[in-house]
């Protein structure tokens, strides 16, 4: 039978939340095909997984004719792959402080950073011009955990269609009993609305057994210089102490997965390992779990700010 090398189905490939129309041609190859999409969405072939493009039950080979797959019109293919930026980013060691805090050198850094006037003025600032929405009360005589949203509670960069796919093993039994001891704050790098958005998707803004205190976004953060990272976005709890005068450095303790983001109070973060690719690391990521054991161990001391936070996980409760 000869095959007419101009006939073609459009179909559409669902990858990251959006839709690529695509033209799959009869007499092509199914590695013509994940050029084509490749084109369209910058995810190499190799990388792609089309999830429901299968033949007799099994994943198709690459040399499979398209018309073999009897493609409808607008039939929509399910994709999962990353394209070659993020997965280099992922796998790239993070740009990050390395894991030995008491190299003289960054340490010389850091306190002249976190005592630099200039940066004290602008918390001075924040803490006048940032308005705290309260979402519920605060509990004084608790202490304070503030944490961050990409990679220390949530994967964002993962494709997944619900929140349950991309959140941390453990976050709701990590809230719950963190709350029996501390406020807790989420503070994030982004957009008020995106925050909101995505504690509602994971169901953290509604959940029965703990309660958020309240929200900060990038407006509340501040530019700072450093030699080593040059100007950057740092999340100074200078902003939050100052607000309400019963938080202090010796009652917080704040998680992210850049150390960067706590530089102007190095003595009160905790640099989480990032939760990336969720749907290989939901089984085996146990941060969450033992960071609340830290948490528990850590809540009856009177100064936190006293630990090192970078060796919490040889952290021995004195008897
Ligand atoms: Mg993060």
């Amino acid at each position: 039978m000869d095959v007419d090398t101009e006939a073609f189905t459009v179909v559409n490939v669902k990858w990251s939340g959006k839709e690529y129309p695509i033209k799959a041609f009869h007499a092509n190859t199914l590695l013509h095909f994940k050029n084509a999409v490749c084109e369209a969405t910058g995810v190499l072939p190799e990388r792609q997984k089309l999830l429901n493009l299968r033949l007799r039950g099994k994943a198709p080979a690459d040399d499979t004719r398209m018309k073999e797959f009897n493609l409808q019109t607008n039939a929509k293919i399910m994709m999962m792959g990353s394209r070659e930026e993020a997965v280099r980013e992922m796998q790239e060691v993070p740009k990050d402080l390395p894991e030995v805090v008491n190299d003289l050198d960054i340490e010389e850094e850091v306190i002249a950073i976190e005592q630099r006037q200039e940066y004290l003025q602008k918390i001075e600032k924040r803490v006048k011009d940032y308005e705290i929405k309260m979402l519920n009360d605060m509990r004084p005589g608790k202490k304070l955990l503030v944490l961050d949203i990409d990679y220390t509670l949530f994967d964002h960069r993962s494709v997944a269609e619900t929140g349950n796919e991309l959140m941390r093993p453990f976050l709701h039994e990590f809230l719950t009993s963190a709350y029996e001891d501390y406020d807790i704050v989420i503070w994030s790098a982004t957009s008020m609305k995106w925050i909101e958005e995505k504690m509602k998707l994971l169901g953290v803004s509604t959940h029965p057994n703990y309660k958020i205190a309240f929200y900060l976004d990038s407006l509340a953060m501040i530019t700072i210089h450093t030699e080593k990272y040059g100007v950057i976005e740092v999340k100074p709890l200078g902003v939050v102490w100052g607000k309400y005068e019963h938080y202090t450095s010796k009652n917080t303790i704040m998680f992210d997965d850049l150390s960067r983001n706590f530089l102007m109070n190095p003595q009160n973060g905790l640099k989480i390992r990032p939760f990336r690719l969720a749907h290989f690391n939901r089984d085996t990521d146990k941060e969450l779990q033992k960071l609340s054991h830290y948490l528990k161990d850590i809540a009856a001391l009177d100064d936190l700010s006293s630990l090192n936070h970078g060796k919490w996980e040889k952290y021995k409760k004195p008897h």
